[in-house]
C-alpha cells in the first residue's frame, strides 16, 4: 500500500468520531407505545488513514443471528491504528424483529423490502429512511449478513449483482464457497444502495435463531478478506485452501406430496441428475414418495423442519458451467477448511487470523 492521507472526521446521528476513535452510539429510529425511543446500536470504527467507509450489518431480518456474532468478532479484531478507513458496524439493525425473534416488523413488513424509505412512511419506511439517509448513503461498500429463513438452512454464500463490477470483486474478495448472481429486488438495501452507487454483497450462511460456528469463522474471514481487497488492511500473503465458484443458476426442488421429510443429502454436497435427494412419507413410512434432484450441482440450501406440505421448496440447488468433478473438488477442499477451522481456537473466541 502507498502512503494514506489522514482520515476525516465521521458524524452519524449527532455524533462525530475522529480519525482513530472508535465510538458506540444509538440512533433513535423509533418509539415504543410506552413512549420510550428505540434505538439501533452502531459502531464506528474511524481509522487513523483515510480509505473506504464499509458498512458491516446484520439481522435487517430480526430472527437472523449469525451475523450478530461475525459483526462482535469483527469489531474486537480490529485496530482503529491500524485501519485505513472506516467501518460502521451495526449488529441489529432490525431491533424490533430481534427483540420478537422474528423476522419481520410489527406491521409484519420487512425491513429489506422497505428502501430507501419514506420519513412520512410506516414504521417499516421510517426506519428504512432513518438508516438510509444517517448510515447508509455515507458509505462506499456494504457487506449485509443473513441467514436463510426461519426453518431453512444455507451453505455460505455470497449473493451479488454481478453485473456491477465492484460487487463482483467483493463478491470474489470475501471467499465463501458460492457466489450467486442474484437479481436486485426491489426495496431491498442491496438494490437501494447499489441505486446511489454504493456496492453491495450479501452473505448467507446457516440458520435462523441459531449461532452456528461454520458459517461465523467463514463470515469473519470473509469480511476480513473484503477488507483487505479494499486497502482498509494490510493484505495477506495467504492463498485459500479452495476455490470459490460462481453459479451459473440456482432452483428450488418442491415436494411432490404432504407429509414427513427426511433428507439425504448435506450443505455443499454434489447432486447427480435423477438422484434421490428425499423423501417424504406419511409418519409410519408405509407411502413414500422421492424427491428427485432434476440436474446435477451442489445444494446451497435446504428446509431443516422435517414436515412438509406438497409445493414447499426443500431443497436449493445451484448449478455450475465448470464441469461437477471439478466443483466437486472444490467443496472437498472447503469441507477440508471447515473442519480445519473448528479444530482452531477460533471456534469463538478472540484469535488471529490465518487467512
Ligand atoms: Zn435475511
Amino acid at each position: 500500500m502507498g502512503r494514506a492521507k489522514k482520515n476525516k472526521a465521521i458524524e452519524i446521528g449527532g455524533e462525530t468520531v475522529n480519525p482513530g476513535d472508535r465510538l458506540s452510539l444509538e440512533l433513535e429510529i423509533a418509539k415504543l407505545y410506552t413512549h420510550a425511543p428505540l434505538n439501533v446500536s452502531i459502531e464506528v470504527l474511524n481509522g487513523k488513514l483515510s480509505g473506504p467507509t464499509l458498512l458491516i450489518c446484520a439481522a435487517i431480518h430480526g430472527d437472523e443471528l449469525n451475523g450478530i456474532e461475525i459483526v462482535r468478532q469483527i469489531m474486537a479484531r480490529t485496530d482503529t491504528k491500524k485501519l485505513r478507513g472506516t467501518i460502521i458496524a451495526i449488529p441489529v439493525v432490525n431491533v424490533f424483529g430481534f427483540i420478537h425473534k422474528s423476522r419481520y416488523l410489527p406491521d409484519r413488513r420487512d425491513l429489506n423490502r422497505s428502501f430507501p424509505g419514506s420519513e412520512r412512511g410506516s414504521i417499516a419506511g421510517r426506519m428504512a429512511y432513518q438508516l438510509f439517509n444517517e448510515v447508509i448513503s455515507q458509505c462506499t461498500h456494504v457487506i449485509d449478513l443473513h441467514t436463510a429463513a426461519i426453518h431453512r438452512t444455507n451453505l455460505p454464500q455470497i449473493r451479488a449483482n454481478l453485473e456491477n463490477q465492484e460487487a463482483a470483486a467483493m463478491a470474489t474478495a470475501f471467499g465463501a464457497p458460492v457466489v450467486v448472481d442474484a437479481a436486485l429486488r426491489e426495496g431491498s438495501l442491496r438494490a437501494e444502495a447499489e441505486r446511489i452507487e454504493i456496492p453491495v454483497i450479501t452473505y448467507e450462511a446457516g440458520e435462523a435463531l441459531r449461532f452456528e460456528p461454520y458459517a461465523i469463522n467463514a463470515g469473519v474471514r470473509g469480511c476480513i478478506r473484503v477488507m483487505r481487497h479494499l486497502g482498509m488492511l494490510r493484505q495477506s500473503r495467504r492463498k485459500l485452501p479452495y476455490k470459490p465458484v460462481t453459479a451459473r443458476a440456482t432452483r428450488w426442488v418442491r415436494a411432490d406430496a404432504d407429509g414427513i421429510f427426511r433428507s439425504h443429502i448435506a450443505l455443499g454436497e454434489m447432486v447427480s441428475k435423477q438422484q434421490v435427494i428425499g423423501i417424504i412419507s406419511d409418519p409410519a413410512g408405509s407411502q413414500e414418495v422421492e424427491v428427485i434432484a432434476p440436474q446435477s450441482g451442489i445444494l446451497i440450501g435446504q428446509q431443516t423442519l422435517p414436515v412438509v406440505n406438497e409445493g414447499d421448496a426443500v431443497f436449493h440447488i445451484a448449478f455450475f458451467s465448470q464441469p461437477d468433478d471439478l466443483i466437486e473438488q472444490h467443496m472437498e477442499d472447503y469441507r477440508d477448511q471447515v473442519k480445519d477451522d473448528q479444530d482452531d481456537e477460533l471456534k469463538w473466541g478472540i484469535g488471529t487470523l490465518s487467512t
